[in-house]
């Protein structure tokens, strides 16, 4: 899978997207992350790429111009590859989901776009974005960390980059419930056990005790998902 990743600030999401699952998906050659500086698309001497909003109020708007420019040169990149969705992060719609993330997967090639200040002209949105993607109910300053989120849920999902494939499916979420809870050595630690039936070598009696302690939990903390 390629992901291009246009953002103001592409220092910011080298890191998260060095280390780690995402690191060796990458190095692997699994996963092809492109960061594209919005900067080099910016007009004039000090390369602008926002400016005040119309209709006044406070924080700078991410100009249509430079991202027009700089989608129209990575949509060129290997042109070869086609671009599935071209997503904007963006707090004003629906919040990601681990359905959205496993559809998401069977893409060849995505486009990120990471808003900064007030947001993006919304042209931009109107025009070439084809998917919004929120990542929880609360404002950020820039689009970057959401970027990296989307990355870092896509990439663990992606054949051949955890070893262990059944780990990523019993997961929370991938069948509408929270994960049981989990312990490792030692066995007796400061008074507190793990759950015998955990030690049994049991596994037909773990299994169902992990689907027992999955529905308990989502009942008590996320009921909602049982609704659904
Ligand atoms: N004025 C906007 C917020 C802009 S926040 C509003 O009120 O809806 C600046 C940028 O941070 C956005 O363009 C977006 O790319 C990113 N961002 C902030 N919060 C986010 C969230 N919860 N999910 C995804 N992206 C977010």
């Amino acid at each position: 899978m390629r992901i291009d990743i246009i953002t103001a600030l592409p220092d910011l999401v080298a890191s998260p997207l060095s280390h780690s699952i995402v690191g060796r998906a990458r190095t692997s050659g699994l996963l092809d992350v492109h960061v594209h500086d919005l900067r080099d698309f910016g007009s004039g001497r000090y390369r602008q790429i926002d400016d005040e909003p119309y209709g006044g109020g406070a924080g700078m708007v991410l100009q249509a111009e430079p991202l027009f420019a700089c989608l129209e040169a990575v949509m060129n990149e290997s042109p070869d590859i086609p671009v599935d969705e071209v997503i904007y992060m963006t707090p004003d719609t629906q919040v990601l989901t681990q359905a959205t993330v496993n559809a998401l997967t069977l893409s060849s090639r995505l486009v990120i776009i990471a808003g900064h200040y007030k947001g993006i002209d919304q042209r931009v949105r109107d025009a070439v974005v084809t998917m919004e993607i929120s990542i929880g109910d609360y404002v950020l300053s820039g689009g970057e960390l959401p970027a990296c989120v989307l990355v870092d849920a896509l990439a663990r999902l992606i054949p051949g980059v955890i070893s262990d494939a059944e780990s990523a499916l019993t997961d929370s979420f991938q069948d509408g419930l929270l994960d049981a809870p989990m312990y490792t050595r030692p066995a007796s630690f400061r008074g507190m056990d793990v759950p015998d039936v955990l030690m049994s070598g049991n596994h037909e009696v773990i299994r169902e005790w992990r689907d027992r302690m999955r529905m308990e939990k989502t009942r008590r903390i996320r009921p909602d998902l049982l609704e659904e």
